[in-house]
Parts: structure tokens; sequence; C-alpha cells
């Protein structure tokens, strides 16, 4: 989550462009383009879909190339990892993640690669500290704005004739998956620029990521409506056009200057949708409170006395348990509150499928009540619902795994984050371990 590359080479030679500015011709600065985008071409195309297995989250995590994201990760076709649906689900872990590329000995504290991981670590140090209060205004949003909760129909159809918007919601639609760019592109147009509230926004973009993640996602839509940040998050289209020329949106309500979205941002001003979008619409899918093909249970599952019981949550979903049975838990509440797309939930059952013994759905509480005594192994997370089910068993609770012990006092910034666990040390740099 940052402005503008500037560390790369050619992001200091775009820079040097635009400040020796408007003396530069046009023609140069396309040139430089031109010659990114051919960059660009040389790596592989980015597998559209997610096998839910652990064997293809290990083949990405071999596949990572830290100088190349160093240089290219904001550019929408740039070398990302494509992980974050492992990861979010737990097929595999951030440490892990970490330990791999620092191994190959290309990376530091100060390493993008590294620091991405660590905003992933944040979110869920403020997620410790603050609970469910991450899904609540946490500062008060840009005075006098009034913001709604209806998110628009154009923009639900991908029909705002923003040809970034459009394509970044039939994309999100259709793979479950949208570059980081993209998705603050998504989350700034719509809160600052149509006045839809960012918890709108977020629960909808969270239902159909196959990463969607309640700290990471609602604490960026946070970030990006200034309610967790010191600012609005505003592009224009000639960051559209630098990050992804392919989806060049010059001529439309978001080709301005950052003057004048400042302005329309802190007003009631809403852009309209451009003339002509409609052409393109699309149906939106739908989220589902339940898993397809799957009911939930009117009885828990019966087990002898003498079984030892793992349970398996959505966000556990790495190897098997060392368990007789495995028991993969759908707590139905929470879903009923962010419900998931067909996408997502193939995902997550499938993942799950290869774990477990058998999939329950229904009130964790209840099977808490009733099984309690023989879970011998679950890990903890702080998704509401299963959060409370989990602490009342009296066996193992395995803590989600973590780069970095968590701060005692929530730190306020990503920097601040940052800064402590480079001082205590906290994480070995060392590729020997
Ligand atoms: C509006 C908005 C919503 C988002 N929602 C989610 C979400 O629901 N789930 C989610 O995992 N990420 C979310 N992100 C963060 C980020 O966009 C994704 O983690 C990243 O794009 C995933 O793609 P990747 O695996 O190729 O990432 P890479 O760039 O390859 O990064 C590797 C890993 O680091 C972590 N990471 C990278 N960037 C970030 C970041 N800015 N914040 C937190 N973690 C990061 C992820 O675990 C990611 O898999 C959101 C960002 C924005 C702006």
């Amino acid at each position: 989550m940052r402005m503008p590359d500037t560390d790369s080479l050619r992001g200091k030679r775009y820079l040097r462009l635009h400040q020796r500015g408007r003396n530069s011709s046009a023609n140069a600065e396309a040139r430089v383009l031109r010659d990114i985008e051919s960059e660009l071409d040389h790596f592989a195309p980015t597998q559209a879909d997610f096998p839910p297995t652990r064997e293809e989250a290990l083949r990405r995590m071999a596949a990572i190339d830290t100088r190349a994201y160093r240089r290219y990760r904001d550019y929408a076709r740039g070398p990302v990892s494509r992980l974050s649906p492992y990861i979010t689900h737990g097929l595999l872990s951030v440490p892990e993640v970490f330990s791999s590329v620092v191994a190959r000995g290309e990376s530091g504290p100060a390493d993008r690669f590294v620091q991405e991981l660590a905003w992933r670590e944040f979110f869920r140090h403020v997620w410790r500290h603050l609970g469910d209060g991450i899904v609540e205004d946490i500062r008060d949003a840009l005075p006098g704005v009034l913001y709604t909760s209806e998110m628009p129909a154009d923009v639900l159809s991908a029909a705002t004739g923003v040809p970034v918007i459009d394509a970044s919601v039939r994309e999100l639609y259709a793979t479950g998956y949208l570059h980081n760019h993209q998705r603050m592109w998504l989350a700034s147009y719509l809160v600052h620029m149509r006045k839809i509230h960012w918890r709108a926004g977020a629960d909808w973009m969270y239902g159909y990521l196959l990463d969607g993640d309640l700290p990471s996602n609602h604490l960026s839509w946070q970030w990006i409506a200034s309610t967790f940040s010191r600012r609005p998050y505003l592009f224009n289209a000639d960051n559209v056009q630098r990050f992804a020329a392919h989806l060049s949106s010059r001529g439309t309500g978001i080709d301005r200057g950052y003057e004048e979205l400042g302005q329309i941002a802190a007003s009631n001003v809403q852009l309209e949708p451009e003339a002509g979008g409609l052409g393109q619409a699309v149906s939106e899918p739908g989220l589902l409170a339940l898993p397809p093909a799957l009911a939930p249970a009117a009885e828990p599952p019966l087990i002898a006395g003498n079984e030892r019981v793992a349970w398996v949550h959505p966000w556990s979903l790495g190897a098997r348990p060392d368990a007789d049975r495995v028991i993969g838990v759908i707590h139905r509440p929470f879903h009923a509150q962010f419900p998931w797309s067909e996408h997502r939930w193939a995902f997550v059952i499938g993942a799950m499928r290869k774990v477990c013994d058998e999939i329950w759905i229904g009130d964790l509480q209840r099977l808490a009540q009733i099984q309690g005594g023989q879970v011998a192994e679950v890990q903890a997370t702080l998704n509401p619902g299963y959060r409370e089910a989990i602490a009342t068993l009296p066996g193992a609770r395995r803590p989600e795994p973590r780069l970095t012990p968590d701060p005692d006092d929530l730190k306020p910034s990503f920097s601040r984050f940052w800064e402590h666990v480079l001082a205590t040390r906290s994480i070995n740099f060392s590729p020997v371990g």
C-alpha cells in the first residue's frame, strides 16, 4: 500500500521525466511507458485460476522473484505472487513465505516483498487490538461528506463507462482476484467519487475476493477512505495510464488533476456514470451465506467417547491435523453476516475436503458445547463467532502462525509498527536461519 513506486530504475526515470515536467515531450513519456509495457510482456502470463491445493501454493511461493517484484509490483500486469487466497485460508503461512524468500539471500528489512507481508501482519496487529471495531469507522470520515450504503447498480454491473473500474469489477467476478492497484482504484472511486460508505464497498469486495480477509480488506478500505489514515487516497487517469495502460481511462470523469479530485472528495459532488457505459453491463453473480450443495446439519456428528477430534475452519486449511477424526466446521451466523461468492466457496470447500473426513455446517457454539472435551486440536482465529466458540474449548488451540509477536500497545501506523518490529529484532533476516 504505497504511493507510486519511486524505488525502481524505471520509476525514477519516469519521475525525472515528470520533474523536467511540462518541458519534456509527450512522445518521450509515451516511449518510457511503451518500454515498461514491453518489459512486462516478459513475465509469464498470470494464471487466472486458483487450484485449492497446498502444492499449488508451494509452486507459487517458489516462483517469487523479489527483484522483479521490487521493480514492477505496482503495475497491474506486474509479477506479483497471487498467493493471497492460499495465505488467507491457511494453505500457506506468512512465516513460511518469509523464510522462503529470506533463504534465497535477497531480502532484508527494506525489501518490498517482505514489507508487503509485514502490511498483512500490521493489519492483524490492529485487529487484535480493536477486534470487531475494524469494521466500524476508526476515525471520523471527511467532515460534511454524506455517504450512502447502497452500492450503485452501474458499478455492480460493471457499466460505469470508466474502463479501469468496469474491467476490475468484471475481473473480480470472473476470477476472485484483483491486483492491489485495481483494489485501490476501485475503492477510491466508490468512496470518493461516488460517495459510497467504505463499509458497503468493503463488504461487497470481501465476499467476491478469494483472499477476502477482514483486517486486510476492511482496514485497506478505511485507509483509502481516510478513517484509518491522514488523507483520502485519490487517483486519476494519468495514474491508471502509467500502471495499467491497457485499462486507459482517459477522457472519463477521473481524467482530472489531483486538486480538483480532492475538492470532489471533500464535497458532496458525485460523478455520474459515463454515457454509453450500460452497453457493457454484466449481471452481479451474487453472494451466498452457505456453500452450494451443502446443507446445514440438523445434529452434530456423533463421535465415539475415545476419539480425538480436530476441527478445521476456513482459515486453517493447511496440512491435515493429527487426530482420529478431522471435522471441517462452517459457523453459519458468520457467513450470514459476511456471505461469499460461489468461487470462494468452491476454493474453501475444495481445500477443506482434502484434509477433513467430513464437513459440518451449523452453530459452532452449540458444537463446542457438545464436543468440546474431545476437540484436541484447532487453530485460533479472530473471525467473529468462530473466535468465541473456539475460545470455550478446553483442548489445545494452536495460535495462527505469525511473522512477529504482536506489540503490546497499538501502533497507530505501519511505519511505527515496522520500526518496533525491527528495533526488537523479532524477525530473523539471516538466510541460514
Ligand atoms: C481495497 C483493498 C482491499 C484489500 N483486500 C484484501 C483482502 O481481502 N485480503 C488480502 O489478503 N489482501 C487484501 N488487500 C491487500 C493486497 O491488495 C493483496 O494482499 C494483494 O493484492 C494480494 O495479491 P498477491 O498475493 O499477488 O500479493 P503480493 O503482492 O504478491 O504480496 C504477497 C503477500 O503479501 C500480502 N500483502 C501484499 N500486499 C498487501 C497489502 N497491501 N496489505 C496486506 N497484505 C498484503 C498478501 O498476503 C500477499 O499474498 C487489499 C488491498 C486493498 C487496497
